[in-house]
């Protein structure tokens, strides 16, 4: 399972992150849509969207998988 990368510098804020393909929020929480990552035997991302679905599709090694988020002041 991936960890979010998150910066965990003390006393930092936690830096928003944000879906790199479509720039919407994107929030540490598992997709509603679980049963998805299940049946094809992947991990369950950490982030999703605001609304629940998993962060866009990327083409990786192993086929389309959901983007890993990214800090909002890198995009
Ligand atoms: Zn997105």
């Amino acid at each position: 399972m991936n960890a979010p990368l998150v910066p965990a510098a003390a006393g930092a804020p936690p830096r928003a992150m944000v879906c790199p393909e479509c720039g919407e929020p994107a929030v540490a929480r598992p997709p509603r849509t679980l049963l998805r990552y299940a049946v094809h035997g992947m991990s369950t991302p950490a982030w999703s969207h605001r609304d629940g679905e998993p962060l866009c599709p990327v083409m990786g090694a192993g086929g389309y998988r959901p983007a890993e988020p990214v800090a909002a002041e890198t995009v």
